[in-house]
């Protein structure tokens, strides 16, 4: 399976509204589930999270027209897109690939998915990033500058969809640094759906 992962998609202060999706993979390595914890790697002195969405891929595609894309997905979740925010910056400057800054292990946790058919309209999905208990990301699916059919269809034109593939659909507003010690919880619709420790 494969982690693909959509940039820059919700409107912020400091970021240009892209023509098209940005994206970039994460290896399986990359996952943490079952909410365990998430250890800070030793190369990077800035550490990010970000919340998401993520959808659950359910079948095979390729070249899949936007308006069959809601058929090639049966589940949502949240996801942390861990970012070495410091490390980023640098391949940014250098024109390197980001592999190092977000592609390292354990970074994109997951919590548990849920059918789509129990969250409702897709298109108003509300969701919270609180870190200590503090709420610093507050986002909905309705607010993306590229809509899950959107992603599904642009993504499937260059990479072939699989059963099983996580699809991260970028972060709102508030992206910052987490530390260890902190504690993040994901909330969907006003439920817990994700917990992660830093440790
Ligand atoms: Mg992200």
């Amino acid at each position: 399976m494969k982690i693909i992962c959509i940039g820059q998609n919700y409107r912020t202060d400091n970021t240009t509204v892209p023509e098209k999706p940005l994206f970039f993979m994460k290896p399986e390595t990359s996952m943490v589930v079952r909410n365990r914890p998430f250890f800070v790697p030793d190369f990077s002195k800035e550490l990010y999270y970000e919340i998401e969405l993520v959808l659950h891929i359910n079948k095979v595609g390729k070249c899949i027209q936007p308006r069959f894309a809601h058929t090639y997905y049966d589940a949502i979740a949240l996801g942390l897109d861990f970012t070495a925010m410091d490390v980023l910056r640098q391949c940014k400057e250098q024109g390197l690939p980001w592999e190092t800054a977000k592609a390292f292990d354990y970074s994109a946790p997951i919590g548990e998915f849920i059918k789509k058919e129990e969250l409702g309209d897709l298109n108003n999905l509300h969701f919270q990033l609180m870190k200590n208990g503090e709420c610093v990301q507050d986002g909905n699916s309705s607010e993306m500058i590229f809509n899950f059919d959107n992603i599904i269809s642009y993504v499937s034109q260059y990479v072939t969809l699989k059963m099983g593939d996580l699809i991260f659909t970028g972060t709102p507003a508030g992206a910052g640094p987490a530390k260890i010690n902190d504690f993040l919880e994901g909330y969907l619709n006003g439920t817990r759906r994700l917990r992660c420790r830093i440790k």
